[in-house]
């Protein structure tokens, strides 16, 4: 299905010159397993050699190239580093250090009497000059003076990565033209396979840099505005409202504007033939479920069934009492079904969503199996969003009749990354809170001062409240993060007793479920939790949440984390545990996380922290997959991306063209699959 052309860059890794299994460690590390993966890690900077002939003192803490000759080695006992004294032509003496302690290898390495290409940074070691780990080059090699440099793994070096990187560059082909050649122009952008082999030469190249970045972020845009073209295209059906529903509802309170103008927004989406694709972003408590419920209120009226998935069993049935806790009276049928209901009470469910008598179904991913049929879907709504791929999304549209679909997540992401993640979808903000929500009060307290958060616990539980105690991801591994809230339980439980409950990521789902909702009915007072606590868990009684390794955390994810509490009427609190040393950024977050509740702000602010200079590896890239484009790009080239690949499915849905058939190899070349599976289908 790819085109021909592409291969070579989708050939293992191994396939490149001098890669065997030793070497494919270290690279598979850092996810590079295939040629286009060598070809798309960049690197981050460069070193500057400075070429000298003569070693001077006014050169400690540069790095310079020089041609040095070994005359003496000195190795010390044990596992101490190998020295070897080395002189250039002028009789200036510095040691060669090597740490590690193998100095037969290092003896190999450098013959005494015989001249060597060094590099590296001078430095005063005493009353001597030395050079820690130089770089050698080989005898008859010139150093190049600029040399970039990649991020690695233990087992490579930045020179064997950019050897790697020139082979990979020398197999990729020369690629037609994606780019609208007015933008191109415009921006002065190279060719693809120039701005690739550019690139690498030069890590400073900005053209080239930027130019590959705006590959990634068109073909992105490009995939979602597929799915979006392909949407649009499908029939659906017009659900008109009648209002005879939602004029018996008898809410003890009045829309904000916000969910008023967005239940708006969805009844004009839901009045249209094409089906709604639409996404609803709202911090955590700005109350999306009623504006769920009354956009499956609509579908009701207009005699159509209506569905709500949620990620988890609990979450599920907390849906399900709401929805029929706020429906009380109403003339409209709701149900739940989740992978726990079985035998009898699953089959009656099924019959009755056959023949319509369920007006809406509240549940897990069973709800969509194969044996789930509906008399007459007419709704899908999604909560939280972000643990649906397009793929599952896509995979809902096919059940029924292309419903209309309300994706919500409660993830503030900031309007750049929206637009590259949900691109496809027509966006609701809820930027106002319900009246009457007091804001947490949030604060900061070193970790040395353990003991007095534990008794400020003991305080919390013996007034009647609940709390949360977090124990956030640490270290790479999940089980030190298991090991760390597992070890942080059995602390609590020492002063607490059987009170302190435990959910962690590695526990079964079932398990999970039954922690959290031990927890959720008072049974347990304080929930010690990994990152895994369930988003949109509603327990009102939990007003304290302590946050341990606060300041290694985003904003985002500690704003996600503290939205666990504030959901009853009472003050609720947050305290974030900090280490002695801090960095600058982890300040700036911690003083903002204080200072504001404010879901999008944090995390247009924690964008704008992260991208202040630091370059995403391929691991960090998280959120929308993005490994050539960092956030700074993402801001700068996004809209252009969107427009682009608007106007090109607008003129040529089926890339059909030239630019269409040039862009469809850019879909494949950074596998937008949601995007090429539309190709293929259609
Ligand atoms: P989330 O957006 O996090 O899913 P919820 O829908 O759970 O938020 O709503 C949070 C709380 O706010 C609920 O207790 C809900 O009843 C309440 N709520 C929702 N809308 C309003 C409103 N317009 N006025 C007052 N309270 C509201
Ligand atoms: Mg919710």
């Amino acid at each position: 299905m790819r085109p021909d052309i592409l291969n070579p860059l989708f050939a293992e890794v191994t396939s490149l010159k001098g890669v065997g299994p030793a070497l494919a460690r270290p690279l598979d590390r850092l996810d590079l397993r295939r040629v286009v993966d060598v070809a798309f890690h960049l690197p981050t900077g460069f070193i500057d050699r400075i070429p000298r002939t003569e070693l001077m003192q006014a050169d400690v803490g540069k790095v310079i190239a020089i041609t040095l000759t070994p005359r003496d080695y000195r190795t010390s006992a044990g596992r101490g580093p190998t020295r070897v004294q080395a002189s250039d032509a002028h009789g200036n003496h510095v040691s060669l250090t090597y740490f590690g302690g193998n100095s037969g290898w290092v003896k190999k390495l450098l013959p005494l009497g015989e001249p060597r290409r060094v590099s590296g940074r001078l430095d005063q070691y005493g009353p001597d000059l030395q050079i820690v780990h130089p770089d050698l080059s080989e005898p008859d090699e010139e150093f190049r003076g600029r040399e970039a440099i990649y991020p690695l793994s233990e087992g490579l070096t930045s020179r064997r990565l950019a050897a790697l990187a020139a082979q990979a560059v020398a197999r990729a082909p020369d690629l037609p033209e994606w780019i609208e050649p007015g933008l191109k122009a415009k921006r002065e952008w190279p060719d693809w396979h120039d701005a690739l082999a550019r690139i690498h030469a030069d890590p400073a190249d900005a053209k080239a840099r930027e130019r590959l970045a705006y590959d990634e972020v068109f073909a992105n845009q490009l995939a979602m505005t597929l799915v979006r073209a392909d949407t649009r295209k499908r029939k659906g059906r017009a659900l008109h409202g009648t209002g005879r529903l939602r004029d018996l509802l008898n809410l003890p309170y009045s829309l904000t504007g916000a969910q008023a103008r967005t239940v708006a927004e969805i009844e004009g989406d839901l009045a249209q033939d094409a089906p709604m694709l639409r996404l609803l972003q709202g911090d955590v408590g700005s109350g999306k479920t009623l504006v769920a419920a009354m956009a499956l209120l609509v579908a009701v009226e207009a005699g159509a069934q209506g569905a709500m998935l949620a990620p988890t069993e609990i979450l599920a049935r907390q849906h399900h009492d709401t929805l029929r806790r706020q429906l009380a009276g109403l003339p409209v049928e709701v149900a739940v079904l989740t992978g726990r209901d079985k035998g009898r009470a699953r089959e009656a469910t099924l019959m009755a969503l056959a023949d319509g008598s369920i007006d809406i179904l509240v549940g897990t991913h069973a709800i969509f199996q194969e044996a789930v049929g509906y008399k007459d879907l007419g709704l899908v709504v999604v909560d939280e969003q972000h643990r649906f791929g397009v793929a599952q999304r896509m995979l809902l549209q096919e059940k029924g009749r292309s419903p209309h679909l309300l994706a919500m997540t409660a993830t503030p992401i900031p309007r750049t990354l929206t637009l590259a993640q949900y691109g496809e979808m027509d966006v609701s903000r809820l930027d106002e809170m319900p009246p009457g929500r007091q804001p947490i009060e949030t604060r900061v307290v070193s970790e040395d001062r353990l003991d007095e958060v534990v008794n400020a616990l003991g305080r919390h539980l013996e007034t009647g409240g609940q709390a949360y105690w977090v124990c956030p991801l640490v270290e790479e591994s999940e089980k030190s993060d298991m090991a760390a809230a597992e070890a942080r339980a059995e602390a609590l439980r020492q002063r607490f007793g059987e009170q302190v409950g435990l959910v962690h990521g590695r526990m079964k789902p079932p398990e999970k479920d039954a922690q959290m909702e031990a927890f959720a009915g008072g049974r347990t007072r304080v929930l010690v939790a990994t990152t895994v606590i369930e988003v949109g868990v509603d327990v009102p009684n939990a007003t304290l949440i302590v946050i341990e390794h606060a300041d290694r955390f985003g904003l985002a994810q500690l704003h996600q984390l503290r939205g666990r509490v504030g959901r009853g009427g009472g003050q609720s609190r947050c305290l974030l545990l900090r280490g002695a040393a801090l960095s600058e950024t982890a300040r700036a977050r911690l003083a903002l996380m204080r200072e504001s509740n404010d879901g999008f702000r944090l995390a247009e602010e924690d964008l704008r922290l992260r991208g202040a200079g630091e370059m995403l590896g391929t691991r960090q890239s998280g959120e929308a997959g993005f490994r050539l484009a960092t956030p700074e790009m993402l801001a700068d080239l996004l809209q252009c991306a969107h427009d682009d690949a608007r106007l090109l499915i607008d003129r040529d849905g089926g890339l059909s063209g030239t630019r269409g058939q040039a862009a469809r190899a850019a879909l494949y070349l950074f596998e937008r699959d949601a995007g090429v599976a539309l190709l293929r289908s259609g």
